[in-house]
């Protein structure tokens, strides 16, 4: 039997040799791509064995959980970048900004207004990614790519907000490849650096398409419960 501080730990080595091995394949720099090692539903007993093994970066997709399980590992490891990968509801920006580093789930006006009344307010900028729903799913957040020209031009003008990058969720029955194609054109076009983009089944799909961050929780961590 192997505990699973052992499991989670073999996980994480594999994944990162994985990353590794997806980056020379396309002729990548060793380390362009990082981990975001996706943590919901887990706890610390979960995450300890990879904040041991050096990982920093890491993904919560609520703010409320996030709020509960952070601030001590904080306190613990130095060096953490905490990033909201799920959406977020206006009136949670004030704890977004206070709790997170990047925020990658960007969406509509009254979110980056609100984003923007928090930074300024408590004097943090948090790195913003604007989430595009490349399969235009009715039940998924992010801005229909025809729409994210206008609404990073609307972040600057209008909010004083400067994106760094896109984020994409492919819909689950599709390949991913023509959306992570997608995003990374979309990034281009608009002279954006970071690119979120592939999940535990995907990641090297994703690097070979140029993702700068993949974002993997069940492979790492096993897979999650159903949330209730
Ligand atoms: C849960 C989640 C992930 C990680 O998914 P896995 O398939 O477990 O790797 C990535 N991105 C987002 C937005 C998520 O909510």
């Amino acid at each position: 039997m192997t505990s699973p501080a052992t499991a989670v730990r073999s996980a994480f080595d594999a994944v990162l040799t994985n990353i590794r091995q997806a980056e020379a394949d396309c002729h990548r720099a060793p380390g362009a791509v990082q981990l975001v090692a996706v943590t919901k539903t887990y706890d610390a007993g979960h995450i300890l064995p990879v904040l041991e093994a050096g990982q920093r970066v890491f993904g919560e997709n609520r703010v409320q959980e996030a709020k509960q399980k952070w601030p001590e590992l904080r306190q613990r490891f130095s060096g953490l970048e905490l990033h909201l990968i799920g959406p977020l509801q206006s009136n949670k920006a004030g704890e977004a900004v206070a709790l997170f580093d990047v925020i990658e789930t960007v969406d509509r006006d009254k979110i980056a207004q609100s984003l923007a009344v928090e930074m300024h307010r408590q004097q943090r900028r948090p790195k913003l990614l604007v989430q595009v729903n490349t399969g235009l799913e009715p039940q998924k957040a992010g801005l229909p790519p025809a729409e994210v020209p206008d609404f990073l031009a609307r972040m600057g003008a209008t909010h004083g907000l400067q994106a760094a990058g896109l984020m994409c969720i492919p819909p689950a029955t599709e390949d991913p490849l023509p959306h992570f194609r997608l995003l990374r054109q979309l990034a281009q076009q608009a002279g954006l650096g970071i690119l979120s983009m592939g999940m535990s089944g995907d990641y090297a799909a994703a690097i070979s398409e140029g993702a700068t961050h993949v974002r993997v929780g069940s492979a790492i961590f096993g897979s999650r419960p159903p949330l209730a």
